[in-house]
């Protein structure tokens, strides 16, 4: 097996610099004194922090090493299932940082701040036009946020038509936000499962669906990777008993410039440009997660707007039934001009974007299909899920071989989810991989189902090569331990 990978050689120790410091060492000289010497006043001699005496290599040594043991999309293939962890090409982190834009205050009058006013009227455009959906607020700052704008709109519709009601359906294969996002606006949420094709079926949906039922909140392509094909006729039944159609499109990377939502029957859609348009998710950075809604809906939007009157762009509050406002300003701003610059340079290719992405998660369901379970047999859209089924025997898990996959320099997939598949591998790959890496991601993968039967006690104390090993994760969580 090739060990082709930076991450897999030179791993470095590095101690605490309290415990490198030397006394008397420093990291600068100053010129020969030429005045008297003189004590520090008296509040602060003796009595400043205990800070190690370091030599200037002897820190940045120390902090650049710790700056690599990070992983992530610059450093490696990172398969995690539903976050679409794609490389973002850097002009687009340039034109974000265009002195125009990144040092144009909030407060700035629409007088003084036409491009920047201009560039997030466009990207609302160009937003609408890729989903299929009429107009678009860029406010809320992340994909729960942009469900929970989306609940907010629907309650705001339906209490314009005199309406209450208090329930949203969501099935078993719905993203695990969009239950969260329903009940912090107040629904209670019914759930459907999904048939044996991993998909809903519009006669369960028909089944819970009633008057006193504010809509529907479906993840498409859902969180097993497929294809939600019976959604047109889903849309017609909740539409029947006055319901909308929520679409959490946060995977969009698989769709783009291919599927028209609106056309499809939804009412209101999210998106994460933390995802699939050119900036990284995860790591607690800045997000964006603009709500698309149709005509219809359009009044309902967050407010400020970004509207265009006579060649002028302006900020309206001026929309009565608006669900009120999101965000601070107008949301994330750096976050929607790396999306606009990666929408620009990329035209039509999207659509090839997405294409490539559905062929190499096919790609790899179908080379490891003969090795890992897989539950649902069946085209998938940009990721596919196996399960810990086959190796079940051996007493592995889907914990273990996510572990053993980091000895062998790979991000794990995500794991135990969705929760509908027991012990659920979900692999991403995303487009931006080439042949050789899916292949060198296969390869390990096969290994690895390989030393789960001749052994797993190899994959039991996995890893064995990172710099830490297994964590109590719980606690990891619950008592970060952040001194070293
Ligand atoms: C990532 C994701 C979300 C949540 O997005 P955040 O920005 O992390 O809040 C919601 N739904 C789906 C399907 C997702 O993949």
């Amino acid at each position: 097996m090739k060990e082709s990978l930076g991450t897999t050689g030179l791993i470095l120790n590095e101690p605490l610099l309290w415990e490198k410091g030397k006394k008397g060492r420093q990291g600068f000289s100053v010129p020969r004194r030429d005045v008297p010497r003189a004590a520090l006043d008296a509040g602060l001699a003796g009595e400043g922090p205990d800070f190690p005496d370091l030599s200037e290599v002897d820190v940045i040594r120390h902090y650049t090493r710790l700056s690599q043991w990070n992983f992530g999309v610059d450093t490696g293939m990172y398969p995690l299932g539903s976050c679409t962890m794609k490389y973002n090409p850097k002009t687009n982190e340039r034109q974000a940082g265009l002195r125009g834009f990144a040092e144009a205050h909030p407060l700035l009058p629409p007088e003084l701040a036409q491009g920047a006013l201009r560039m997030m009227f466009d990207l609302e455009r160009f937003l609408a036009e890729i989903t299929g959906m009429d107009a678009v607020s860029l406010q809320p700052a992340a994909g729960a946020h942009g469900e929970l704008a989306g609940m907010l709109i629907i309650h705001a519709y339906h209490k314009s038509r005199g309406k209450t009601p208090s329930k949203i359906i969501i099935p078993d294969t719905a993203h695990g936000t969009n239950p969260a996002s329903a009940a912090l606006c107040g629904f209670r949420s019914v759930p459907v499962k999904s048939n044996d094709q991993g998909i809903l079926s519009a006669d369960d949906v028909a089944k819970v669906m009633d008057e006193d039922t504010a809509g529907i909140m479906v993840t498409n392509p859902n969180t097993l990777g497929l294809f939600e094909e019976n959604i047109r006729k889903i849309s017609d039944i909740v539409h029947a008993k006055g319901g909308l159609l929520y679409c959490d499109g946060a995977n969009m990377n698989a769709l783009m410039g291919i599927a028209d939502m609106g056309k499809s029957g939804v009412d209101v859609l999210h998106l994460n440009l933390h995802k699939t348009f050119s900036t990284p998710h995860g790591g607690g950075g800045p997000g964006a997660g603009p709500v698309c809604v149709v005509n219809h809906l359009e009044p309902f939007l967050p407010v400020p707007r970004v509207i265009e009157k006579n060649g002028t762009y302006l900020l309206s509050e001026d929309f009565p039934q608006s669900a009120g406002k999101m965000h601070s300003f107008y949301g994330n701003f750096g976050v929607m001009i790396k999306a606009y610059s990666y929408i620009l340079s990329m035209g039509s290719l999207l659509k090839k974007a997405s294409q490539l992405a559905v062929l190499n998660a096919n790609y790899i369901k179908a080379s490891l299909k003969d090795v890992f379970h897989l539950p649902y047999d069946r085209a998938c859209m940009h990721e596919c899920v196996f399960s810990d089924k086959d190796q079940e025997a051996q007493k592995v898990t889907t914990l273990d071989m996510a572990k053993r996959l980091m000895d062998y320099g790979f991000h794990p997939p995500t794991i135990y989810f969705p929760l509908v598949v027991h012990g659920a591998l979900m692999i991403e790959p995303t487009e931006t991989e080439s042949k050789e890496n899916l292949d060198l991601f296969i390869e390990t993968m096969k290994v690895i189902a390989e030393e789960a039967k001749t052994d797993p006690l190899l994959l039991h104390n996995a890893p064995s090569k990172p710099k830490v090993r297994r964590l109590d994760e719980t606690a990891a969580a619950r008592h970060p331990c952040l001194a070293g």
